[in-house]
């Protein structure tokens, strides 16, 4: 198939003891084989949740209710439902660190401060290849020296707490490509990093894309990233897909009222990676996890989610009786994208909001 991953549906709940919070609810979106897939929203939206119930690395009280997440690493591939494996199961294991690669935003929560970098990379190769030590030391290096590493086998023996930010990412992304991954998933894994070492990773993780032909599902709350690095964007917002297309599409003609009230906080951004005269100066705040969006009203915390449209409390386009109501459905357009707005179901918008009572 076309896609190396296809969520569908996918709705991963926590049961606290305040009751259901409904993380991911109903997430449905693909990543093209060789291609980037930005999961783009606001803090809260459910964004790090999907990632990590893709990855098997959800745990009580969190649990995946229902949807799935078929992943098919290359087209003579059978499928697998990642969504119903055992997340403390052999199979997820063994892909998750082999088929899927997976870097998170803080190097701590996978590097180890105990270990030098080389040996926790050697160690990653080893689980999913049955080679020596020394074969995996030499393949260490060289993965090193890939990912931008100066003097690799020096740093082979380095720890963490040896290197920058900028390094230590560099090496975590070492050890999720080590076994040369058909997916990569990276979870915000520029957002600790300061601008010019954010832009140098964006570029490695292109470059290192183009020479292995990896696809990447890239989770970023930042749209000059998703400007940057995108070929497809998944607009979340309250545990759902808002919108969802190519990256042109979304940013020269969106259609959702909250991908337009996004791309209205930030103008400038086009999607050949310049930003005219916002530069990374002039805008304030751009490069230290800036570039929020300044739309009016906070994100609902996922138990007290809204009713009908999850955006409604904020859209300045609510139709009463209608949109705190009725929850729209992804609506397909032309172009290919989807939309989940009642502004863009034909059926509905040319009729008075009263007359809709049924969902
Ligand atoms: Fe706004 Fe209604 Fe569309 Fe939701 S369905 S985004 S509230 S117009
Ligand atoms: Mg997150």
């Amino acid at each position: 198939s076309e896609a190396v991953l296809r969520v569908e549906d996918l709705r991963t709940y926590f049961h606290t003891d305040e009751g259901v919070v409904k993380a991911a609810d109903g997430v449905t979106f693909d990543v093209t084989r060789g291609r980037t897939t930005c999961l783009v929203g606001e803090s809260g939206c459910g964004k790090s949740i999907t990632a990590r119930s893709i990855a098997g690395l959800v745990l009580p009280p969190g649990r995946i209710e229902r949807g799935h997440a078929w992943f098919q690493p290359d087209t003579d591939a059978d499928p697998v439902d990642l969504a119903a494996l055992d997340p403390t199961g052999e199979q997820i294991r063994s892909i998750r660190g082999g088929d899927i690669g997976f870097v998170f935003q803080e190097p701590g929560a996978s590097l180890s401060p105990m270990y030098t970098i080389g040996t926790q990379l050697a160690r990653a190769i080893r689980l999913h290849q049955p080679i020596s030590k020394a074969e995996a030391k030499e393949q260490a290096i060289e993965h090193l020296a890939r990912v931008g590493i100066p003097s690799p086998h020096t740093r082979f023996d380095a720890y963490p707490f040896q290197l920058s930010g900028g390094m230590n990412q560099r090496a975590m992304i070492a050890i999720a490509l080590a076994n040369d991954p058909a997916l990569l998933i990276a979870d915000e894994p520029t957002t600790a990093l300061d601008v010019t070492t954010q832009a140098r990773i964006l570029d490695l993780l292109a470059n290192l894309q183009e020479e292995t032909g990896m696809s990447m599902l890239f989770i970023t709350h930042d749209l000059g990233v998703v400007a940057e690095i995108a070929d497809d964007v998944s607009v979340m917002y309250l545990g759902t897909v808002a919108e969802r297309g190519s990256v042109t599409d979304i940013f020269d003609r969106p259609q959702h009222p909250y991908t337009q009230a996004l791309l209205e906080s930030i103008p400038t951004i086009t999607t050949d990676g310049t930003s005219e005269e916002t530069s990374e100066e002039t805008s304030d705040g751009a490069g230290d996890g800036g570039r929020l969006p300044a739309i009016p009203g906070n994100v609902p915390h996922p138990n007290q989610r809204p009713t009908g449209c999850p955006f409604h409390t904020r859209c300045q386009f609510a139709m009463p009786g209608l949109c705190d109501e009725t929850t729209p459905h992804p609506i397909a357009l032309d172009d290919g994208r989807l939309v989940r707005c009642h502004l863009r179901d034909p059926d509905i918008e040319n009729l008075p909001p009263q007359v809709v009572t049924e969902p």
